[in-house]
């Protein structure tokens, strides 16, 4: 079956063909490791997972390479660094370790938790600096890149077809981004390949004095490394396109003498959460880790997974309960099956462009052997024990019974406010109350 999947670069939807038809190479921008992760991160994570297992049905296990970098050099972590230094006399790339290593366990396990698979390589930034500072002397030599004040800058006028991702003129993109204005620019576009840090900031020696690569250097690098000069898949989220991946482009292009970065460029809609954008000033901001203490991961992977990634989405309590429902009824009629098949519609569907919902329509009319094969190739079979052991629990009734009883305290019926507790207890749920007025439930058996 041909997999056909839409193109960015091109906007159209076009025939999957790798560049070595027995190995597809596939490249997705990773977290930057400073903080837990939130749902809108959760997206690409499961929508490339998803992509992956595809192609691991359609080519071989083997056969597929998966390279999800972790973003571990950043102003952000840096700033967290700082706040984390605390006096203490230790150097600050000892405590950025500290700090994006926590962070990027918790992310890992979060994300094993939604059913996605290990990459197969997960490259730190930290690690390939030398890597990304040979690519900035190629860039220098080409004429792509000058110095200036300490920083190396790409020269956006030195690559005519610059924008061709985002399909957009330099005027336009003037015009629509966020350009830092810096006396050592030759063009307003110009990007940082290189910035000079000070001794309290991380840094790496470089030919242009201590310093640190800029964000977009960092997975041009690393892509390099892993997949070679040209692979076949990259993707993100939509946010991406402009300037991260056109940046990716100019820079791998202009230091591989113009051959293409990637030939497939795939991009995920945006989630909103209950018809708003996620913003931790409207406080509706949700953490995969949260999100996971109260409902199942696969719960979560379904839910996701019932908008076409393409489409933006709106994140849901009652599509949770749905997909939790659905779910239930899936498990007890695909459990008990043992031998599995991938049904031609569902494949169908998986192959156009990765159209999940459709996937999951054909699921609902599929006899049981079809189901279980296409809920395994979905990434649901390997987790469904977990379902099984939270069953009789109903994560719906207690978060229902939770909001009752915040209710009654409101209204100071703290009697039934105790009573709610108290049946709970005896089902063996402990509640917690946390001092920002929210409460936390465990499972005390
Ligand atoms: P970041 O750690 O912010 O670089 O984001 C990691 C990934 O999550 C990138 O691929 C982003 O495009 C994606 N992403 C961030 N916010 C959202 C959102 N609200 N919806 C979908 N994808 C998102
Ligand atoms: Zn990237």
């Amino acid at each position: 079956m041909t997999l056909r999947l839409y193109n960015t670069l091109s906007r159209t939807k076009e025939d999957f063909v790798p560049l070595d038809p027995a190995h597809v190479g596939m490249y997705v921008c990773g977290p930057t490791v400073y903080d837990f992760a939130h749902i809108g991160n959760a997206r690409p994570v499961i929508v490339f997972d998803v992509l992956f297992r595809l192609l691991r049905h359609l080519y071989g296990e083997s056969h597929v390479t998966y390279v999800r970098n972790v973003t571990d050099i950043d102003d952000k972590i840096n700033t967290r660094a700082k706040e984390r230094l605390a006096g203490r006399d230790i150097p600050i790339l000892d405590v950025v370790r500290e700090l994006t290593d926590e962070t990027g366990r918790v992310y890992r396990e979060d994300v094993a938790a939604l059913g996605c698979l290990p990459p197969t390589d997960t490259p730190r930034a930290t690690e390939f600096v030398a890597e990304m500072i040979a690519m900035i002397e190629k860039l220098i030599v080409a004429g792509h890149a000058y110095v200036a004040d300490g920083h190396v800058l790409f020269d956006v006028s030195s690559k005519p077809d610059y924008g061709k991702l985002a399909h957009r003129s330099l005027d336009e993109m003037l015009a629509g981004a966020r350009v830092e204005v810096a006396p050592y620019k030759r063009n307003a576009m110009d990007f940082v390949l290189w910035k000079p840090s000070d001794a309290q900031t991380p840094g790496w020696e470089s030919p242009w004095g201590r310093g640190r690569p800029g964000w977009h250097i960092e997975c041009s690098a690393m892509g390099e490394a892993f997949l070679g000069e040209t692979f076949d898949i990259h993707g993100g989220g939509i946010d991406l396109v402009f300037p991260h991946h056109e940046n990716e482009i100019a820079q791998s292009e202009g230091a591989h003498g113009g051959h293409p970065l990637a030939r497939y460029w795939l991009h995920n809609g945006f989630l909103n959460v209950e018809g708003e954008k996620m913003s931790k000033s409207l406080g509706n901001f949700v953490t995969i880790h949260e999100l996971l203490q109260d409902w199942p991961g696969e719960v979560l992977r379904l839910n996701m997974l019932r908008a076409h990634y393409r489409q933006p989405m709106d994140w849901t309590l009652q599509g949770m309960k749905e997909s939790w429902s659905t779910l239930e009824r899936w498990y007890a009629e695909a459990e008990p099956v043992a031998d599995r098949h991938i049904g031609e519609g569902f494949l169908a569907a998986l192959c156009d462009d990765l159209n999940t919902p459709q996937a999951i329509a054909e699921l609902h009319k599929s006899e049981p052997k079809d189901l279980a094969g296409g809920l395994s190739l979905l990434g649901f079979s390997t987790i469904s024990e977990r379902i099984e052991q939270k069953a009789p629990v109903d994560m719906v009734e207690i978060a229902d019974a939770i909001a009752a009883r915040i209710a009654a305290r409101k209204a100071r019926n703290f009697k039934e406010a105790d009573r709610i507790r108290d049946e709970l207890v005896a089902r063996g749920i402990q509640l917690m109350d946390n001092p920002d007025g929210t409460t936390s439930w465990e499972l005390k058996r």
